[in-house]
């Protein structure tokens, strides 16, 4: 009983099985390198995929949409892209890894970072917009907390950002696939201009190894590498034009063929049918446990502004010896921990050991819901 979606969503839509393999196995050719068919077929079918996804998120340059590894990659991308030395930046308290490191080594080299405390664990809209000044460069902020599952307000930061001219980057890991998510509706907000990070393999259930960030126009970044990108061949010097200059290098292109039709399979099926199924099986775990003596629960209660994860701690057990007693007991695949985000637990309270993470995604079932409440509440017993 496979609960850690969060972490990377599995299984895939059958689809994104059928075409990574199809592509793999007959038209894998390096898209954009060369101009025999094989080559100019698998860009189309790389195009079709950035099409998608475009679609999906309400893009309408599909070209200012790169690929990247993962939602690491693309939140590097997006802060070492953007900001220098003796720039002003604000974050909050919620941040993963992949933008709390990443601005902790710019800050190494001059920048100055503001963090938003989130007293347990709780965004307040007012001590975010205190913390912004008319020379800040950049705010980044998480759409959704990979540790509670609360959702932080991007449409009201992107009015506020939108007003002062400052770019907001979002970190849509946790949201991207689940949650609405409109590039043109939050730069529509005061002309807003918005960075959107997110992997490909968590909720827009595509395979490991892909990920993108859209950039709105008016943002230029400097590109994380430089190297090959099949055009402008004859200069050495990075091309301007979106996506080559952020792309270099051979894509994964078997990763995001599967990507493009995991996007296409999420538009057919609807977000909002995921949405609705995956908040079932939330709810069905939020209050199987609320009742399970020695239960604490983390984050918001369950409802329509959350995303698909519920933390929680036993009395008595360390997270990692209760997620291994659910593995190697009860089947069960969650995370322990720490989740990637030590500055979250220390808003709750809840560092050294973290919490134990359940992670549904749309191919649980609430019986499996029922059997990990079940599983739980035996070892609580
Ligand atoms: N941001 C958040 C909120 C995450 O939950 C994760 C992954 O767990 C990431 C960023 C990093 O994504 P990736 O693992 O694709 O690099």
């Amino acid at each position: 009983m496979y609960f850690d979606n969060a972490a990377t969503t599995f299984p895939k839509p059958e689809p994104v099985y059928a075409a990574a393999d199809a592509f793999f196995r007959t038209g894998a050719a390096n898209p954009g390198r060369s101009s025999h068919r094989m080559a100019v077929g698998a860009d189309v079918i790389i195009a079709r995929a950035r099409h998608s996804l475009a679609r999906l998120l309400n893009v309408h340059r599909p070209e200012r949409l790169v690929w990247t590894a993962n939602g690491t990659e693309a939140l590097n991308l997006a802060l070492k892209g953007l900001l220098r030395p003796g720039d002003h930046a604000v974050t909050t308290a919620l941040e993963h890894n992949a933008v709390a490191r990443p601005l902790r080594a710019l800050e190494r080299q001059g920048l100055r970072l503001d963090r938003v405390p989130c007293p347990d664990g709780v965004f307040h809209l007012s001590s975010f917009l205190e913390a912004i000044r008319p020379e800040t460069r950049l705010v980044a902020m998480t759409h959704v907390s990979n540790v509670t599952g609360a959702v932080l307000p991007i449409q009201e930061a992107a009015a506020r950002c939108g007003e002062w001219g400052i770019p907001l980057l979002v970190d849509a890991a946790q949201s991207a696939g689940l949650l609405p998510l409109d590039a043109a509706e939050l730069e529509g907000t005061r002309s807003c201009r918005v960075l959107l990070a997110m992997p490909g393999h968590k909720g827009l259930l595509g395979p490991p190894g892909t990920g993108a960030l859209y950039v709105s126009e008016g943002l230029e970044l400097v590109p994380l590498r430089e190297g090959g990108t099949g055009s402008l061949s004859e200069r050495d010097e990075q091309p301007e034009t979106l996506p080559d200059r952020l792309e270099s290098g051979t894509l994964n292109s078997v990763g995001i063929v599967g990507l493009g039709a995991a996007v296409e399979w999420l538009l057919q099926t609807g977000r909002e049918t995921l949405h609705r199924k995956e908040r079932a099986l939330v709810a069905g775990l939020w209050e199987g446990l609320a009742g399970c003596p020695g239960v604490t629960l983390y984050g918001p209660p369950p409802g329509p502004e959350r995303g698909s994860v519920v933390s929680f701690n036993l009395e008595g057990w360390e997270p990692t010896d209760l997620a291994q007693v659910l593995d190697e007991s009860f089947d069960v695949q969650c995370r322990p921990g720490l989740h990637c985000a030590p500055w979250a637990h220390q808003s709750l309270g809840t560092l050294p050991g973290g919490t134990v993470r359940l992670s549904p995604g749309f191919f649980n079932t609430e019986a499996e819901v029922e059997a990990v409440v079940r599983a739980i509440r035996k070892v609580a017993g």
